[in-house]
């Protein structure tokens, strides 16, 4: 540990990503056997690419506004222009009396999430989540000087364990986060899922005297295959939504979305003002300018998962014909298989052998199974199933 510097700063910037790792690891055996014998499931990164319609957006923008006022400072919160628009987009699609007030512009879901525990927790409060996650939240929460406490999804079909979450809070816990769809199960939350996870918190409020937040973490919102995602403001009062368009519009470099208050909330002026706070104390004042005005241009824009569909398909098929285990994923670009030994570490080691690389659960705090992100090209997804043959066949069956 290097002198005068932040020791906890310096812990996490010297400790290796596993994701980023084997995607390192990629990119080296790429250059040693050719990109074309190299099968990488391992990020998350969209491979479509933004619609036309964000390119127009952006020459649009660029050309007609006031070049001094094109690349200056917003508000602190954002354009007041691009608040309303997603309160009225929020409103279209959901029939939900969302206000500008109560939207806070971010640089990504990522910034959205860090915001929120600021604001709500004080350091030593807990926030659950639903295991397995993304494993940046444990930085998130842990950067706000709280706790976070994993709670096992229910395993046959990766839907919140709501007994379960209810054992697991306490006098300290604030809030609730959950992702959906989500990474890396691929799993949409039911409505009634929800409504049973949003009667059971409303019940401990009342029972703690105390207030329970749900943290809704929707970067994949409209990446689903044929269910809708429930709007979760509509289902709990205390519900803050984390946005962003990373991969809803194929934007995660532009670092751009948002905080949502429910205005359902008895405590919304108060927690949006919070946020205000968070943002400042965290230097994300004054999300991307530029990204801001062409948001408000393309908010109705649909987004385009056909490809991911394809991918998804091909995929799963080809899996469930060798054999393999996976949770049917109903959203977002993930596949959740059932590795073929208890330790995935080991089973994604293994996997390496031939050119598969696939993320073993644990970073996200489970054992026993493996991520394959499936925003890759439909030719790496059918020339893999030969490998994925040969692994499971490394296995003896
Ligand atoms: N939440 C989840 C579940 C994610 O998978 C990601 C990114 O992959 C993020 C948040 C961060 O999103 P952003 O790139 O918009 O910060």
């Amino acid at each position: 540990m290097p002198a005068d510097v932040n020791e906890y700063a310096y812990q996490l910037g010297a400790e290796p990503s596993g994701i980023r790792e084997l995607f390192a690891y990629g990119l080296q055996r790429k250059t040693e056997i050719g990109a074309d014998k190299v099968f990488d499931y391992s990020l998350g990164n969209p491979s479509i690419p933004a619609p036309e319609s964000v390119k127009q957006a952006i020459i649009e923008v660029a050309t007609s506004v006031d070049p001094v006022d094109l690349h200056g400072y917003t508000p602190a919160q954002g354009y007041m222009t691009t608040r309303q628009c997603i309160a009225d987009n929020l409103k279209r699609r959901f029939g939900f009396q969302a206000t500008a007030e109560n939207v806070y512009m971010t640089c990504g879901a990522a910034a959205s999430l860090g915001i929120t525990f600021h604001a709500i927790a004080e350091p030593g409060e807990e926030i659950i989540t639903i295991a397995p996650f993304f494993p940046e939240y444990t930085v998130f929460v842990g950067s706000a000087g709280c706790k976070l406490v994993p709670v096992m999804a229910r395993e046959s079909d990766f839907m919140i364990d709501v007994a379960a979450v209810e054992a697991a809070i306490n006098e300290k816990t604030r809030a609730v986060l959950i992702n959906t769809p989500n990474n890396p199960t691929g799993a949409v939350y039911s409505v009634e899922n929800l409504q049973e996870l949003a009667a059971m918190l409303a019940r401990k409020e009342a029972e703690l005297g105390r207030r329970l937040y749900l943290i809704s973490d929707e970067p994949y919102r409209e990446l689903t295959y044929g269910v809708q995602v429930p709007f979760v403001p509509a289902l709990y009062d205390r519900t803050i939504i984390c946005y962003s368009w990373s991969k809803s519009l194929s934007l995660p470099g532009e670092r751009i979305g948002y905080v949502y208050v429910s205005d359902a909330m008895d405590n919304a002026a108060e927690v949006s003002t919070a946020i205000a706070g968070a943002g400042r104390a965290l230097s994300f004042v004054c999300a991307p300018a530029l990204f801001q005005r062409v948001i408000e241009k393309c908010i109705d824009e649909p987004t385009d998962v056909e490809a991911y569909r394809v991918n998804r398909e091909i995929l799963a098929n080809g899996l469930k014909e060798l054999g393999y285990e996976y949770i049917e994923p109903d959203g977002a670009f993930y596949l959740w298989v059932k590795a073929l030994e208890p330790d995935a570490l080991a089973f994604s080691e293994r996997a390496k052998q031939f050119e598969l690389l696939i993320v073993p659960s644990n970073g996200f705090g489970c054992e026993g199974w493996c991520r394959l992100s499936y925003c890759v090209s439909k030719d790496t997804i059918v020339n893999s199933l030969p490998a994925f043959k040969e692994l499971k066949e490394s296995y003896g069956n």
